[in-house]
């Protein structure tokens, strides 16, 4: 059974993500920081609907514990065929004028430090020959490309430099059967940010998007699963913005 990795899949994006696919047929490893709760839930759903899941707690900033889940899915039986990079973070909205190192630090550990981890022992095991080649999907943002003025450029750089894993990441391991790619993802109505201190953000810039609307994670959840489906057997180093025009 093919076996698909979310990082942070307990919520919002992820959660979108896990449940579609789960019914696309994968076993799904619902990754989580903290809300064991949440994570419970949706695999508890996903199994109510006949898909198969498990949840694994890792902070994958902390490169014992991903190497944990990687071990813990090891003994799954399956074989991992899909990563999403989903699991992100960003703190209050501030101007570059208030950042401190401490939050730099976690912002990039997370964002970037754990997608490149995930990223390491996924291809271990995906890579041809001894693997069976696979997918990879970072979950970027909008940002990377906008910057994220007097809000998060702290997390827009983190944003950023996942899409330059996307792109070298991509051509190191082309040969080797995995494709990897990113969505970029604008506002999107999920509870990351009550995290930058404005539950209501997607409402407020709902009128400054071209489409005149916020996203749906499910709208995400959909590019993610055809980019990591054989539909997309051609598509590796791309970045698919999913912003309504943004
Ligand atoms: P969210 O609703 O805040 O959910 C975050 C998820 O990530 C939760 O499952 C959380 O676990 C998990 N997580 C956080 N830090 C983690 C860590 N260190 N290790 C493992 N899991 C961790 O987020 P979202 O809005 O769905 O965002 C998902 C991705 O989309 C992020 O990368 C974000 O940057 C990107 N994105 C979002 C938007 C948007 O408008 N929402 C726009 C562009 C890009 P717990 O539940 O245990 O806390």
């Amino acid at each position: 059974m093919n076996i698909a990795l979310v990082t942070g899949g307990s919520r919002g994006i992820g959660r979108a993500t896990s449940l579609l696919l789960a019914r696309q047929g994968y076993r799904v490893v619902v990754n989580y920081r903290q809300r064991v709760d949440d994570a419970e839930a949706l695999v508890f759903q996903i199994e109510k609907e006949g898909g198969r899941a498990f949840s694994v707690q890792a902070d994958i900033a902390d490169e014992q514990q991903v190497l944990a889940m990687f071990a813990r899915i090891d003994q799954a039986h399956g074989h991992l065929a899909a990563l999403v990079n989903n699991a992100g973070v960003l703190f209050t909205q501030s101007r570059v004028t208030g950042l401190t190192a401490e939050r730099i630090n976690r912002v990039l550990t997370t964002n970037v430090t754990g997608t490149l981890l995930c990223c390491r022992e996924a291809v271990k095991r995906m890579a041809l020959p001894h693997g069976k080649g696979g997918a990879i999907v970072n979950v970027s943002s909008a940002a990377a490309r906008l910057g994220a003025p007097n809000e998060y450029v702290d997390y827009a750089a983190s944003k950023a430099a996942m899409d330059a894993i996307t792109q070298g990441l991509s051509l190191e391991v082309a040969a080797q059967g995995i494709r990897v790619n990113g969505v970029r993802p604008g506002f999107i109505y999920t509870e990351m940010h009550a995290d930058g201190g404005e539950p209501h953000r997607v409402d407020r810039l709902a009128a400054s998007i071209p489409m005149q609307r916020g996203g749906q994670p499910e709208e995400v959840a959909e590019i993610i699963g055809w980019l990591l489906s054989d539909s997309a057997s051609y598509v590796t180093g791309s970045l698919i913005d999913a912003a309504g025009g943004r």
